[in-house]
């Protein structure tokens, strides 16, 4: 159950893969969704897809006036804004020799200085009714395992969390949580596009033996941004299939 049947949820990178997932089962549970995305005609297509009550609003998390034009347009709308998830992320691969302070800059502003103004944007409005439930997207890879090629990745995913544990404790004193969930590999187009022998090696390598779904993610935010989840934050769920196991 969330904040009633009528709980506002922004979810960023929502117009595709996990992001999707987690939309999809906010939606489903009741929620009215907004989809943020900077790819505009996907976040409408999603939006129309959903079921009940949405909203598309295309926005680039690296922008604080877009994040910022985000969170009132929601407000604007709908009056408040209960539920933020920080989920849009990229994850292009890149060698230690080749990987390039450009390529750097853009994982870094993409997976972690959008968390910091997409949170600077909803938190007003959340501190005003002393209520709000911030998931992010974070990841196995950083946190907890590395891969060789996604160095700058693994860094973002890891980053995200030391911000997490600071802003949490800064929004304690309110009904505010602030907490990340951890995906292994999940069948998204994203992780498709690394080929099938990339897959059967993650397969292998998986105690369920299955990639992740989106919406096994969105199951998992769903609790996070639960109201009955209101003590706990700055925790982190992984949801894997068990590969950090071994
Ligand atoms: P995806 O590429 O399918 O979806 C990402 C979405 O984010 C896209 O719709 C894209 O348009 C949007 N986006 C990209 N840059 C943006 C920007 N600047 N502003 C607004 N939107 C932007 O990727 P995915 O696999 O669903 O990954 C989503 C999140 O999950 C990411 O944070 C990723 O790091 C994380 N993650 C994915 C996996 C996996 O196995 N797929 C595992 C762990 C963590």
């Amino acid at each position: 159950r969330m904040t009633g049947d009528d709980a506002v949820a922004i979810v960023t990178g929502a117009a595709s893969g996990i992001g999707r997932g987690i939309a999809e089962v906010l939606a489903n549970e009741g929620a009215t969704v907004v989809v943020a995305d900077i790819d505009e005609d996907a976040a409408r297509e999603t939006a129309d897809e959903l079921s009940g009550e949405t909203m598309a609003v295309p926005v680039d998390v690296t922008d604080p006036d877009e994040t910022n034009a985000l969170a009132e347009a929601v407000v604007d709308e709908y009056g408040r804004i209960d539920i933020l998830c920080a989920n849009a992320g990229i994850y292009p691969s890149a060698p230690l020799n080749e990987l390039s302070t450009d390529d750097w800059d853009d994982v870094l502003d993409v997976n972690v200085k959008s968390v910091l103004l997409s949170v600077q944007a909803c938190l007003p409005h959340m501190k005003a009714r002393e209520y709000g439930r911030i998931v992010l997207t974070s990841s196995i890879t950083g946190p907890m395992v590395g891969y060789p090629g996604w160095a700058h990745y693994g860094a973002s995913k890891a980053a995200m969390l030391g911000f997490m544990r600071t802003a949490a404790m800064e929004v304690a004193d309110a009904d505010i949580t602030i907490n990340a969930v951890l995906p292994g590999n999940i069948r998204t187009g994203g992780l498709d596009d690394l080929g099938e022998e990339y897959l059967d090696r993650m397969r292998a390598s998986i105690p369920k033996g299955t990639l992740g779904t989106p919406e096994d993610i969105g199951h998992a935010v769903a609790y996070l941004a639960s109201e009955e989840a209101g003590y706990v934050t700055g925790a982190t769920l992984v949801v894997d299939g068990g590969q950090t196991l071994p």
